[in-house]
Parts: structure tokens; C-alpha cells; sequence
């Protein structure tokens, strides 16, 4: 902040103090009668509006609570919103206890009764999910057994804190429609004398749900110092049952009896942990480029749907061109907008990279030197602004997953797999042989390269960049489970659930493994599962097939149209984790980051070259003995190809070349075997270069037609931006307009 923006701030806190007092004894005037307040409508949580509670208002040099006895004007929240924003203010700055990171333990969890072990206290989590059928051990609440106002869920929090708050949410279910309207609140030091939240004189009661997965948010009147808080429900959705889902807001206090008390752990790497909205991303990002211009570059590979650019940083030691030998890996975050720890992650890796390569960090030296890195910390923008604004506990399961328009981008990349699976097919009832169907750089469909095919801004700028960066890497980062998944993601004859392995099995459950045994959380043997799906029983890896089908997922296109091998990391349990787990999601991530990047320096790798011209052969067909996936040479006919140690008899051809064959051995070290290649043309093809005017070698029809869908894609992509731009740029116009007839104004 400048020091003019500081001061402005110190300003504008001052008058909003006052406007605040003003206000509220206003609202404490007219909201007398509390049961006026019961009756009326509860406000969606996306507000994030005190109903009730205290707001507490921190500057550097002010500190001020207000006891909020009513809800306070909309125009006056957004203000305080507006404001908190520009000057760091929290409205509730005590972080969550961790019932729904599952920082806090199913033994701290009671409750009075339960319906069924799966509706068990530990259940009562927010935003758990349940399996599709109810009645299991893994339902999506906690749920009394009995429908009375003595029924309560209790969190020990371990330690003396300073409760702030709840935040209250209904059952997942498909079936079932339950959750709990109000509630009281205890408290107490020992679990045995309990002290009920006081309003005023009278116990306070507070508002809770009015449908079952919009997260509510409830400040205490006073932030009580204990150990133990219980929810006390009182009333209840008429036609279900006490049901509910929560999480706990509180800041643990010294107690300077407990010898034991955790210290705060400091981090070796002291990064920015918060949560960065489009703005502060973009200012990142500049800073690191600032700080290591040398070896980063920013660039943008499109718009997002509102408009929102789509920035990627490079780190290499020639940034801005790739290098003959040289593999390119990418990471890929927020392709779900609302699945937020990997935007930050991302964001996290850059500052590390920059920060350890000044340092001389040899590992981190290496690897930048060897590697180009691409980094796309938020696919799908529009999505994340919208989570954002909600919160990390309030935004709930869903809201910011899908792109502005609606569309689950991980479903919107052309389905190749059946494309070939029929393909083989039908081959196989001509008696052709299967192997001659092509296994890889198959073209995209002509449907999709329309202007009217559902296909979004951000998945065509994705398409459109993996096409231009010859990548041999890249991970998918999610978030809502602990699982690496590998492709294939569809399943074959739309099976809802099946293993469908690629060629690459094998070198997949490695990257995949790599990942997760490195995850300090994945790899825990004590933990717990985050919703219903055991996955340590698989060693924390699956199939993506295996778990669910997704037709046209980024994986399994970037597998089958390009060279590139990816799998999807699902992060964490939180999809959008409070700022406060920043440090220790790093910490768990940090190391399979980086061995999950090292991992493109294995296989073999090498170049093709003209026997006479020694010039690089592009688009040359690597084929692996017994392997049906192939690889193709890039520009300058350096070529990558991932494989498990062991011995492979290689094949190469490119058209207008005899094949050549050699045997590469691959060791278990970590860098790639060198498999060069020399090819001779055949007499045909030096006849026909003479004849050739322009000497343009012909392609074989596969990439001629998926060079041309590619460019039909980009005229279609053009013609939406332009149509999408015009309002844009009009309304831009405008506004600086408005502007300058605003500065003349004063100006005359
Ligand atoms: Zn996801």
C-alpha cells in the first residue's frame, strides 16, 4: 500500500467508526423486540452479514468491538466490506478450528445421541459429503437420534480459545432434506458445568439454515473464552430430523498452565500464505517476475468467459523460447474455480523457485536450467472471483466449480477416447490390424471446432496452448479428496465405474505414486478418510476410470491429442482451505511438487535428424515395441518419451524416411537415457524434393487434419472473442468517457 492509499485509509476508518456508532445505536433503537428478529427471513450466508454477534473492527491504530444486536444495513456492509477490502480489515478474525480440514479429530467430536453410526458426531463436519446411497457408514451429518431440544454436538478444542463464532450447514444427501433453523450455544471448561450464550439477559438464540448446503455464519454477542462449545439445536426443517454439518470459529489462547501447549510452528519458507482474488495474483506474479526477471517470464494464453485474463508464468534459463532437448512441464490449477489450494500452491512454488534459485539452491537450479516450467495458477477465473467473495468456509461445495457460463470445464475438452476405441473396432470386424488405428495426436472432432459448440473460452485457450508448447508433463491440480488420479478418466461403453489403464499403465501409477507417497498428508498411515472413499487401501492413487467417468477430461485429451502425459492431483479434503492451513498445506505439498516436476527427466529422450542435412526431423513417429501409444518429434525434432526403467526396442519413421530401430536402455537413475536418431530418405522422397518447388515435406493426412481443426477451432475462438469483446471494449469507452467529462468538469 502507499503511503497516500495509508493514510486515506486511516481517514476512511475514522469517519466509517463513527458512521458505525451512529448506526448501530440506531439498530439497537429499533430492534427492541428480539422475536421480530427470529421471524424475519434469514439472509443467504453468501452475504456473510452479522446477523447477530460482535464485529470486531482492528486497524494499526485503532481496535475497536461492536456488539451487533441486528443485522446491519446492506448499504453499510458493503461498505464495510468495500472498505475492509482496500484497508485489511477482518470482520471475524479468529480462523476455524479444523472440523472441516479434519485438523480437528473424530475423538473431539461428542455428541448427545446419533440416528446411526454413519450419522455419527464425527459426521457432523462441514461440507462432508455422502456417498451416493444413505444408510452407509459415511452419511453427510450428524444426526440426533431424537427429535428434542436437548440434543447437542460438541467440539473439544483442545485447548483454552476464544470462540467467535459457527457456521452451521444441513445434511448432504440426495434423498434426504434436513437441517436445523436455530440453535443455542454452550460453553464450558470441563464438559461437565455448561454456560448457555447470553444475549443481553437472555439466552441467545441463533439463526441456522433454511436449506441443506448453503454454509450460515453466526457470531457469538461476545467471544467467550473456553474449551469445549456445544450446538444446541431448537428447531428444525418441520418434515426432517436435527440434522447438521458445522464448523467452529476460534483463536486458541495462551494457558500458561498447559506445558504442553503447541508453539506456533514457524515455516522455513516464509511465502505469501493468504488467499490471492484475480487482483492480488496478478501483483504477485509480478513481483516474482520482478524479482527473478532472468529466469520468469508472464504470459497469457486467453480470457476467461468474463473477460478475466488467463496468466501463465515461465521459469527457465532462457525464458520466452524452448531449447532443442529441453522438456516442457506445466501445472494447471483452478480448473475448478472454487477448488482454491492449488491456485495457491501454484502461486506459492513461484515465489519458492525464484526465491531458492537466487539462493543457489542446487536442486531448484537444476531442474530450472534442465526444465521449462509453465505455471497456470487459475484456469478458470470467473469461477474463483465468485468463491472468493463468499469465503473459504462460506462458499460451500459447489458455488465457482463451473466456468461463468455453466461449464464443468474438466468435461468440456473433445472425447478422443471413444474416436479411437470405435476406431480400433471397427477395424477389428474388417480384420485390420487394431494396431494400425492411431493411438495418439488423434484430431480433435469437426463438431467441436464450431462457433456455436459448447466449448468454453478457457478450455479453447487451453487446447490452443498445448498445441503451441510441445509439453511431455503436466498435473491437473484439484481439490475435495486425497487421491492422485491417472487416465484413462473415461471409461469404455460408458461404464459409470471401471479401470480403464492406458498403454502407459505402468509409467502412470509411478507419476501418480510419486505425488502421493511424497504428500505428507496422502501419506500419513493415521489418517482418516476425507468423505467416503477409501483410497489409502489403493496407496492413495486410482485409476480415474476406476473412480468415476468423466468423458472429455483434460487428462485423457492431453494423453491422446498430444504428447503430453498428466495426471490429476486431488489436494485436500477443504476444497477451499481457511488462509490459516496456508503454511502446512506448502509444507505437505512442497516436496511432491517438485520430485512430481523431476519426474519429465525420465525415460529416454533424443533427436531425429536427416542422415544428410543433420537437420531436426519434426513430427516423427516414436514407437515403443509392444507399446500402442506412440510419440511425436517437436519443431526441431527433439522428442521425449516417458518410460519405467527396463530395456525397449525403439522405432522411428517420419514421412519420406526409412524406419530406423534401435534398442535404449532405460536405468533407475533419474535422468533420461539419450536415444538419438539418423534417418535416410527413401529414393521416392528425393525424387519427389527435386520435383518440389517449394521443398515442404507433405504430411501424413492424421496431422494434416488435426493441424486443420486446430485452425478451424482458432477462427471459430476469434470470431466469439470478437463478438464478446465489442460490448466489452464499448463499455470500457464509456467509462473512460464518463471519466474525462468528470476531470473536465472539475478541470473547468
Ligand atoms: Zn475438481
Amino acid at each position: 500500500m502507499t503511503g497516500m492509499e495509508k493514510s486515506l485509509c486511516t481517514l476512511a476508518a475514522a469517519f466509517f467508526l463513527l458512521y458505525l456508532n451512529a448506526a448501530l445505536i440506531q439498530a439497537q433503537k429499533a430492534s427492541t423486540d428480539r422475536n421480530s428478529l427470529l421471524k424475519s427471513t434469514p439472509r443467504p450466508a453468501s452475504s456473510f452479514r452479522p446477523t447477530k454477534g460482535t464485529l470486531t473492527v482492528t486497524t494499526k491504530f485503532k481496535s475497536r468491538k461492536f456488539i451487533v444486536i441486528d443485522r446491519l444495513p446492506s448499504t453499510l456492509f458493503k461498505k464495510l466490506a468495500d472498505w475492509s477490502n482496500v484497508c485489511g480489515v477482518h470482520l471475524a478474525d479468529c480462523p476455524p478450528l479444523g472440523l472441516e480440514s479434519l485438523r480437528v479429530h473424530d475423538s473431539q467430536i461428542r455428541a448427545s445421541s446419533s440416528l446411526r453410526t454413519g450419522l455419527g458426531a464425527h459426521r457432523g463436519r462441514l461440507n462432508i459429503q455422502s456417498g451416493i446411497e444413505d444408510g452407509d457408514r459415511y452419511d453427510g451429518a450428524w444426526c440426533a437420534r431424537h427429535k428434542d431440544k436437548n440434543q447437542w454436538l460438541e467440539v473439544d478444542a483442545l485447548h483454552l480459545t476464544k470462540f467467535t463464532g459457527v457456521i452451521l450447514q444441513g445434511r448432504n444427501s440426495i434423498w434426504s432434506w434436513d437441517f436445523v433453523e436455530t440453535y443455542k450455544v454452550q460453553l464450558s471448561n470441563d464438559s461437565v458445568k455448561w454456560q448457555t450464550c447470553m444475549n443481553g439477559t437472555e439466552e441467545a438464540i441463533f439463526i441456522g439454515n433454511q436449506h441443506t448446503e448453503i454454509p450460515v455464519l453466526a457470531l457469538l454477542p461476545v467471544p467467550t473464552v473456553a474449551r469445549y462449545i456445544r450446538i444446541n439445536p431448537q428447531t428444525w426443517y418441520s418434515n426432517g430430523t436435527i440434522c447438521l454439518r458445522a464448523e467452529i470459529l476460534g483463536c486458541q489462547v495462551q494457558d500458561p498452565s498447559n506445558i504442553y501447549a503447541e508453539e506456533d510452528s514457524d515455516y522455513k519458507d516464509n511465502l505469501d500464505f493468504r488467499h490471492h482474488n484475480y487482483k492480488d495474483m496478478r501483483t504477485l506474479m509480478k513481483s516474482v517476475h520482478d524479482e527473478c526477471p532472468n529466469i520468469t517470464r508472464i504470459y497469457t494464453i486467453g480470457r476467461s468467459y468474463q473477460g478475466l485474463k488467463l496468466y501463465v508464468m515461465e521459469f527457465s534459463d532462457n525464458p520466452g523460447k524452448h531449447e532443442l532437448g529441453e522438456p516442457e512441464f506445466r501445472y494447471v490449477a483452478g480448473m475448478h474455480g472454487n477448488e482454491a489450494l492449488g491456485r495457491e500452491l501454484v502461486l506459492n512454488l513461484m515465489q519458492y523457485l525464484c526465491r531458492e534459485f537466487k539462493k543457489g539452491n542446487q536442486r531448484i537450479a537444476r531442474l530450472i536450467t534442465e526444465t521449462r516450467i509453465h505455471l497456470l495458477p487459475s484456469m478458470n477465473p470467473d469461477g474463483y472471483e465468485e468463491a472468493y467473495k463468499k469465503g473459504s468456509e462460506l462458499a460451500g461445495w459447489a458455488d465457482g466449480r463451473y466456468s461463468y457460463e455453466g461449464i464443468d470445464l474438466n468435461h468440456n475438452f473433445p472425447d478422443l477416447n471413444n474416436i479411437m476405441w470405435n476406431a480400433q473396432e471397427r477395424a477389428l470386424t474388417k480384420a485390420q490390424e487394431k494396431s494400425k488405428v492411431p493411438n495418439h495426436y488423434i484430431p480433435m472432432p469437426e463438431y467441436y471446432t464450431k462457433e456455436d459448440a459448447m466449448v468454453a473460452p478457457e478450455t479453447r485457450a487451453v487446447i490452443n496452448w498445448m498445441e503451441e508448447i510441445p509439453f511431455v508433463l503436466s498435473a491437473n491440480l484439484h481439490g475435495g479428496e486425497l487421491v492422485v488420479t491417472y487416465p484413462f478418466d473415461c471409461t469404455r461403453d460408458w461404464a459409470p465405474q471401471e479401470d480403464t489403464p492406458t498403454a502407459d499403465n505402468a509409467f502412470f501409477r509411478w507419476l501418480a505414486s510419486v505425488y502421493a507417497s511424497t504428500n505428507l498428508v496422502m501419506s500419513n498411515p493415521d489418517r482418516r478418510v476425507c468423505h467416503y472413499e477409501n483410497f489409502q487401501q489403493h496407496n492413495n492413487i486410482i485409476n480415474g476410470g476406476a473412480w468415476h467417468t468423466v468423458p472429455g477430461s483434460m487428462n485423457d485429451f492431453s494423453y491422446l491429442h498430444t504428447n503430453c502425459f498428466e495426471v490429476t492431483v486431488e489436494l485436500s479434503c477443504d476444497k477451499f482451505p481457511h488462509a490459516s492451513e496456508l503454511p502446512i498445506e506448502w509444507e505437505n505439498n512442497k516436496e511432491s511438487l517438485l520430485v512430481y516436476m523431476e519426474q519429465v527427466h525420465r525415460g529416454i529422450k533424443g533427436v531425429i535428424r536427416d542422415k544428410q542435412t543433420r537437420k531436426g526431423i519434426p513430427d516423427a513417429i516414436i514407437k515403443v515395441d509392444d507399446h500402442e501409444h506412440d510419440i511425436r518429434s517437436a519443431e526441431g525434432g527433439d522428442y521425449w518419451r516417458l518410460l519405467n526403467p527396463g530395456e525397449y526396442k525403439i522405432v522411428v519413421w517420419a514421412v519420406g524416411y526409412f524406419p530406423s530401430m534401435r534398442r535404449c536402455t532405460v536405468g533407475m537413475e533419474p535422468h533420461p537415457t539419450l536415444c538419438d536418431f539418423t534417418l535416410t530418405k527413401t529414393p521416392a522422397e528425393v525424387l519427389k524434393q527435386i520435383r518440389a518447388k517449394s521443398g515442404k515435406i507433405p504430411q501424413d493426412i492424421q496431422l494434416r487434419v488435426r493441424a486443420l481443426r486446430l485452425k478451424k477451432l482458432r477462427a471459430s475462438t476469434k470470431v466469439i472473442n470478437q463478438k464478446r469483446e465489442g460490448p466489452r471494449l464499448r463499455q470500457k469507452a464509456r467509462k473512460l468517457n464518463r471519466k474525462a467529462r468528470a476531470a473536465g468538469f472539475w478541470r473547468a
